[in-house]
C-alpha cells in the first residue's frame, strides 16, 4: 500500500443527516441548528411537490422563513439557469432540493454556483446522488456529471421513501453494489497508472455493498427498514466520495457502461438498475464472483437481463463497446475497449443476453 502523506485533503460532507420516520417535520429544526434562515427556495418536480415540496413549504414558513417554490422537468443546463434566476429573483438565502434525483442534482448546481447551502430531501433513493457532491446534467443533450458542493443536510424520510415506486428503492441498491467494481477498477487504475488509491474510502465504499448483498433477502417493497438500510448506504457513498475527493469509490466500469446506454438507448432504464447489470459484466471481466451480484440483484428485485432493463440486446452490445470512451481519463478494467466478440460473449456469459 501506498501512503500519500503529502497532499493536502478537504473533505466536504454533509453536517445534519437525517434518516428515519417522520424526519421531515424536523426540517425546521435542522434549519435552527444549521442558523439557516431568510427565504428558501424550494426546487421540486410536479409530482413531488404533492409528495413532499409543499409540505417542506408550509414546515418553513412556521419555522418563520419565507418560502417560494421553482417546478423543474428535466436536470439540463438550461434549467440550472432557470433554478439561479429564481433564486436571484427572490433573494434565496439557501435552496432545498425535494425530489428523487433531478431536484436534488438541480438545487446542488445552482446552489452551488450561487455559493448558497442547500438541504437535500429525497423522496426516492434510487441513486447516491442524494447525499454527494457530484450532479448528474444534461449538457446539449449528453449527460454528464459535474462537481458540485455536497448538501449541509440531508433529510430522508423512510415514511416518504418507502411509499415510492419499489422500482426506485431496487435502483439506488444496483448503485451501490457497483462499488464492488468500482473499487477493482480503482484499484486497477492504480496498479497500471499510478494512480491515487484512498484505501479507507474504498473499505467504506466496498462495506457499503457488503451490507446490501448481505441483507438482499430482506429489502422489501414498502418496508420502511429496507428504506432506511438503502438510504444509510447511500449517504455513506456520498462520504466514501467526499474523502476520496472523487467518485472513484463509487463509479467506474459499470457506471460508464450505463452513461453509454443513456447515449445509445431509445429508452434508458434507471441510474442504479443499468448500474447494477453493468456490475454483473465488469465483474466477469475482473474474474470475480459476478453469480453473487447477479443473485443479490435478483433477490432484491433489481434487473439482471437486458430484458428486465427493457432494453435491447444490441443496445447493451454498443453500450459495452463504447463504455471506454465515455471517460476516457478513467482508466477501469475496459481499458481501450472490448472488442465486438468480446463484447458479445461477456453480455452471453453472464446472461445477460440471451
Ligand atoms: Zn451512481
Amino acid at each position: 500500500m501506498t501512503i500519500n502523506n503529502n497532499s493536502a485533503k478537504w473533505m466536504q460532507l454533509p453536517r445534519d443527516v437525517l434518516v428515519g420516520h417522520g424526519v421531515l417535520e424536523e426540517i425546521g429544526d435542522v434549519c435552527r441548528d444549521l442558523k439557516m434562515k431568510g427565504n428558501a427556495l424550494i426546487v421540486t418536480g410536479s409530482t413531488t411537490k404533492n409528495i413532499a415540496g409543499k409540505r417542506v413549504s408550509n414546515l418553513l414558513e412556521s419555522a418563520g422563513c419565507s418560502a417560494e417554490m421553482v417546478l423543474t422537468c428535466k436536470a439540463t443546463k438550461e434549467e440550472v439557469e432557470k433554478v439561479m434566476e429564481k433564486a436571484l429573483e427572490v433573494e434565496a438565502n439557501f435552496l432545498l432540493g425535494v425530489g428523487s434525483g433531478r431536484s436534488i442534482d438541480l438545487a446542488k448546481l445552482a446552489s452551488t454556483r450561487l455559493e448558497l447551502p442547500f438541504i437535500s430531501v429525497p423522496t426516492a433513493a434510487s441513486h447516491d446522488g442524494i447525499a454527494s457532491s457530484r450532479a448528474s446534467i444534461v449538457d446539449n443533450g449528453i449527460s454528464t456529471s459535474a462537481q458540485a458542493q455536497a448538501p449541509i443536510a440531508v433529510i430522508a424520510d423512510t415514511e416518504i421513501i418507502s411509499a415510492a415506486p419499489y422500482r426506485f428503492l431496487a435502483a439506488g441498491c444496483g448503485d451501490i453494489i457497483s462499488n464492488y467494481t468500482a473499487v477493482l477498477d480503482w484499484e486497477l487504475a492504480s496498479r497500471l497508472r499510478n494512480e491515487y488509491f484512498g484505501a479507507y474510502a474504498a473499505a467504506l465504499s466496498r462495506m457499503a455493498a457488503r451490507v446490501i448483498i448481505e441483507c438482499a433477502d430482506s429489502i422489501k417493497p414498502e418496508h420502511e427498514t429496507s428504506a432506511r438500510l438503502v438510504v444509510k448506504a447511500l449517504v455513506s457513498n456520498g462520504v466514501a466520495m467526499s474523502i476520496a475527493g472523487s467518485s472513484r469509490p463509487a463509479s467506474g466500469s459499470e457506471h460508464m457502461f450505463s452513461h453509454a446506454l443513456d447515449k445509445i438507448a431509445p429508452k434508458p432504464a434507471l441510474h442504479g438498475e443499468q448500474c447494477g447489470v453493468g456490475t454483473i459484466m465488469m465483474m466477469y471481466l475482473h474474474g470475480g464472483n459476478w453469480q453473487e451480484i447477479r443473485e443479490a440483484l435478483k433477490k432484491i428485485g433489481a434487473p439482471v437481463t437486458a430484458e428486465e432493463l427493457g432494453i435491447e440486446d444490441k443496445y447493451i452490445i454498443e453500450a459495452l463497446l463504447n463504455a471506454h470512451s465515455i471517460r476516457p481519463e478513467r482508466y477501469t478494467i475496459l481499458g481501450s475497449g472490448l472488442n465486438p466478440s468480446a463484447a458479445e460473449k461477456v453480455a452471453r456469459i453472464t446472461k445477460v443476453i440471451n
